[in-house]
């Protein structure tokens, strides 16, 4: 086992990542950019060092400053967290042949997945069923159209190098067609540097469901079930909950089952998570993320195991601690993102906190790296704090996110809270009916600008 592990990244997934060193016994550092010496993650690591000015591309996202923040420290293992660096190849190999451990999945596995469409290919070998859609990149608008005309519409283009829901818009028409091509093309062109883009059906009322997977790099793959993430912004997640509403336990098995498959059959090895659309009965693959994730929490309160704790296992070359047959689903959580953010529309709202009270409770957790008095920088993600909340069934869950909700206090900046006041007021929250567009339109009725 490690002794030292390095944490490349900042916010509440440092401090998730180090409570798990300190449980494990393993010394933790912390690396943050100039705009963060105040920082949780500085405070709560064991040692720490400085990478760079505020940037994210000068310091979260430096390799030669965090490889030297390594080698100062004597760290043996870097954690990526998600975002920054947690699935960048160049990356991982950097760090294998500076002798350190990435902890996380091969390079060879990251890049096979962080392109859409080879890793679609991966996924339709491995006996994973995929959205119907184009064979591989379209180059031109003659063959969108084309592709377009066999599959029928609604369509949607989508970046091969896509993420965080960038580079992607839909064609309901022919009409529409040319304009969704050249915009998803450039977009993705601006955002990622490669404006190779794929087509798929654009599916009606899919609702966003995905499988927890782990692998131990030997071959064998197991699943922590599903994590049902459709209550989405702008293709980005707020709510997420474990179990799915919709999904029987005999669908967690079958979907399951040739998840945990395929993972054994790549040889993958530490946690990952298989996304899908699930609309009448059926999974279709959309991508695959090689990394924790950030609603990670909802399936650690369900199945009671610490999926950090087993990256750091899997990655030092032992077992996990479990196998399938050990894990059993035990009541519902659900998971919100509090975001700094202004409503009604979610402009970023950094600033002072000027007061910090974080609720508890039984089956009550929260994420956050706040304080009394820290300065949310401008420079980052506008996460702030996930509030996850468990209970033996769902309604108690949904009660206990609203007691947790009422109190919470998080004053000098403007949150999202008031978002999840209003959508626990809603029929289709209780009843769990609601699919990935449910939020866009709610918001549209509800929250005008
Ligand atoms: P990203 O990597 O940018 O997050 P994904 O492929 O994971 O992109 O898709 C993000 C979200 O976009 C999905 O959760 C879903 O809401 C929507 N989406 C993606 N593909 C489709 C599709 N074929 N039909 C309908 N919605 C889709």
């Amino acid at each position: 086992m490690f002794d030292k592990i390095l944490i490349a990244n900042r916010g509440e997934i440092a401090l998730r990542v180090i409570r798990a060193c300190r449980e494990m016994g393993i010394k933790s550092v912390a690396v943050h950019s100039t705009a963060d010496s105040d920082a949780m993650h500085v405070r709560m690591a064991d040692e720490s060092v400085c990478i760079g000015p505020p940037s994210g591309t000068q310091s979260y996202l430096s390799i030669p400053a965090i490889i030297s923040a390594c080698e100062i420290t004597g760290a043996q293992a870097i954690h990526p967290g998600y975002g920054f660096l947690s699935e960048n190849a160049n990356f991982v190999q950097i760090v294998e042949d500076h002798g350190l451990k990435f902890i996380g999945p091969s390079a060879k596995h990251i890049s096979q997945m962080g392109d859409k469409i080879t890793a679609k290919d991966t996924a339709k070998i491995l006996g994973i069923p995929c959205v119907p859609g184009s064979d591989g990149g379209v180059a031109t608008v003659a063959e969108a159209k084309k592709v377009a005309a066999e599959m029928g519409y609604p369509v949607i283009i989508k970046a091969t190098a896509g993420g965080g829901g960038r580079g992607m818009k839909v064609a309901e028409t022919a009409d529409d067609l040319e304009m969704a091509f050249s915009t998803a093309r450039s977009e993705s062109k601006a955002a990622f540097g490669n404006d190779e883009v794929y087509m798929e059906k654009y599916l009606q009322k899919p609702r966003h469901i995905e499988i927890q997977v782990f692998g131990d790099g030997q071959g064998n793959g197991v699943h922590l079930g599903e994590r049902d993430c459709s209550l989405q912004r702008r293709h980005q997640k707020v709510f997420e909950e474990a179990p799915g509403p919709s999904i029987s336990p005999q669908e967690r098995a079958e979907i399951g089952q040739i998840c945990a498959n395929a993972i054994g059959e790549m040889g993958y090895s530490g946690a990952g998570t298989i996304e899908f659309l699930y609309e009448d009965g059926q999974f279709y693959f959309i991508e695959m993320n090689t990394r924790l994730q950030v609603e990670h929490p909802v399936t650690e309160a369900i199945f009671g195991v610490d999926l950090v704790r087993e990256q750091i296992r899997v990655a030092s070359g032992q077992t996990l601690s479990f196998t399938q047959d050990d894990l059993e689903i035990n009541g519902h959580a659900i998971e919100v993102r509090i975001n700094a953010e202004r409503l009604p529309n979610f402009a970023p709202c950094p600033g002072k906190v000027t007061a910090y009270h974080a609720p508890g409770g039984l089956g009550v957790r929260m994420d956050s790296a706040l304080y009394n008095g820290y300065s949310i920088p401008p420079y980052y993600d506008s996460l702030i704090g996930k509030l996850i909340v468990h209970g033996r069934d769902r309604s108690e869950a949904l009660a206990r996110l609203q007691r947790a909700l009422g109190e919470l206090i998080v004053d000098g900046v403007d949150t999202t809270v008031p978002l999840f006041h209003a959508l626990l007021e809603e029929k289709d929250i209780h009843t769990g009916e609601y699919n990935i567009h449910w939020l866009e339109r709610w918001l549209e009725t509800n929250l005008q600008a």
